[in-house]
């Protein structure tokens, strides 16, 4: 057989991936109809595909690539591990300096005292180890009835069937049997889309209350944790009104429930700070992160817990773990990217440069006349296209149709943006500068009005 190079023909690669290749979250059947864009390499904040497109890539990979594409520092760490020492456990009563390393500096960015490390190898993996983990330490702490995990509708949490049992998805618990028992979903803070005519306000109060409503019906003593994305990502991009999170907090303190903060997404900078919650001021037991930890470089998630739950899943063998726990050359590359973070200030990137001149930017779409709202929390952010801005409108045709129309306009300009339903979302690398921003939003627009174009022709620019 011959070698499946970049230099071959585009359509030979797609052949050849439609034959073998099982894309997730796709119906593998169309796309082997249409063939696949194979993207061949990628720098900065651009990827190339294998027809010579440069592409903005406004995603980050999967809300991921953080510092950028084509990081020389990542791959002569990773080659240097891979000759010290390729791989090792740490399951029996050993350890190595990559796992050790990595621990400790996780330790010191995390907020409060969050100091304790449990590896994984990516986000779904650390999500399945919280669900064990908190009910382990109900367990050990004399109360085993504590063992439903509230979540909310609409949440991501990953793949996995404790994760995606954990997640609010429809689409994810309609296959398979999912979730799992003693997982609780209340409704997510999305005002555009579920707010009817409660001020913004009104309803980030009401939806926080559910969890207070969740709590009394259920009892306080079967419930163990409440999980949450800071900002819903994947979702949608939902940036709750202002009152929500404050009154999550006093529902949590008030009642005796750990608050799980799901970061994978919003940790390491997404949000203008090292984590979502020191943005948005909450105080977790836990935080799942994975993602931007190694700029996606390497696959590598965690989950890093209180002194207070390590202390007491330290009471018992926490029978858990898996092979690639800490795995030495990924947790040297997720180092490697900190350290880089911390060198090149990319949280001071964002904070005063990258996030105030895009959140200009990307609001000024609200005068494009399919944009209804545009939402921005630092790095992330979402339009909610409509044919009607101010009833807040959903479309006529099913949901998702027009954001796919966009997203599809949006590829065929060179950009990268993705669509929830008819919301479209970025979250390009962080180390993105003003001009390339500018490129990114112009391109935006281009598709936007080419949306609107094929809307009107196909007679979709009308209200449900
Ligand atoms: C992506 C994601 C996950 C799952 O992470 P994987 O590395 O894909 O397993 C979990 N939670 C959130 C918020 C995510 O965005």
């Amino acid at each position: 057989m011959t070698a499946i190079t970049n230099h071959m023909p585009t359509a030979e690669l797609q052949a050849l991936d439609a034959a073998h290749h099982m894309h997730p979250f796709t119906a593998n059947g169309d796309l082997a109809a249409r063939g696949a864009r194979v993207i061949t390499g990628a720098r900065g904040v651009f990827l190339t595909d294998s027809d010579g497109n440069w592409i903005l890539d406004g995603m980050a990979g999967l809300w991921c690539v953080n510092i950028g594409y084509g990081r020389d520092e990542l791959a002569e760490v990773a080659a240097r591990q891979m000759r010290e020492l390729p791989y090792y456990n740490t399951f029996f009563q050993t350890t190595h300096v990559p796992a050790i390393a990595l621990a400790e500096k996780l330790a010191e960015l995390a907020p409060g005292d969050l100091n304790h490390v449990f590896f994984a190898s990516g986000g779904s993996e650390a999500n399945d180890t919280n669900i064990r983990l908190v009910r382990t330490y109900w367990a050990e702490k004399g109360k085993p009835s504590k063992r439903i995990i509230i979540s909310r509708r609409n949440a991501y949490h990953g793949s996995t069937v404790g994760a995606a049992s954990l997640g609010g998805m429809a689409g994810m618990h309609a296959q398979g049997g999912l979730p799992i028992p003693d997982i609780h979903h209340i409704d997510q803070p999305d005002w555009w889309s579920e707010g009817g005519d409660l001020t913004p306000e009104e309803f980030g109060l009401e939806r926080a209350r559910q969890l207070e409503r969740a709590i009394e019906e259920l009892g306080e003593d079967n419930i163990a944790a409440f999980i949450a994305e800071p900002v819903q990502g994947a979702g949608g991009v939902i940036v709750a009104p202002d009152g929500y999170w404050p009154e999550i907090q006093r529902i949590c303190d008030e009642h005796e429930i750990l608050l799980i903060a799901d970061e994978v997404i919003c940790g390491f900078g997404r949000t203008g700070n090292w984590f979502g919650t020191q943005t948005l001021n909450l105080r977790p037991d836990i935080m799942t992160v994975a993602k931007g930890l190694s700029s996606g470089y390497q696959p590598i998630g965690a989950s890093i817990v209180s002194d207070e739950v390590a202390e007491v899943i330290g009471r018992t063998e926490f029978n858990h773990g898996y092979t690639y726990h800490g795995h030495p050359v990924a947790a040297a590359v997720a180092l490697k990217n900190l350290e880089i973070m911390e060198e090149e200030d990319v949280i001071g990137h964002v904070r005063d440069i990258a996030a105030p001149h895009l959140k200009e930017r990307w609001e000024a779409l609200t005068d494009h006349p399919l944009v209804g709202e545009a939402k921005i929390v630092g790095m992330m952010a979402s339009i909610a296209l409509t044919p009607d801005k101010k009833r807040r409108a959903a479309f006529v045709s099913e949901p998702g149709t027009v954001g796919l129309v966009c997203r599809e306009r949006c590829f065929a300009n060179n950009l990268v943006m993705r669509h929830v339903g008819d919301r479209m979302i970025i979250a390009p690398p962080l180390v993105i500068t003003p001009d390339e921003i500018d490129i990114l939003i112009d391109r935006a627009r281009v598709a936007l009005d080419e949306t609107l174009d094929e809307l009107k022709s196909r007679d979709l620019l009308r209200a449900a």
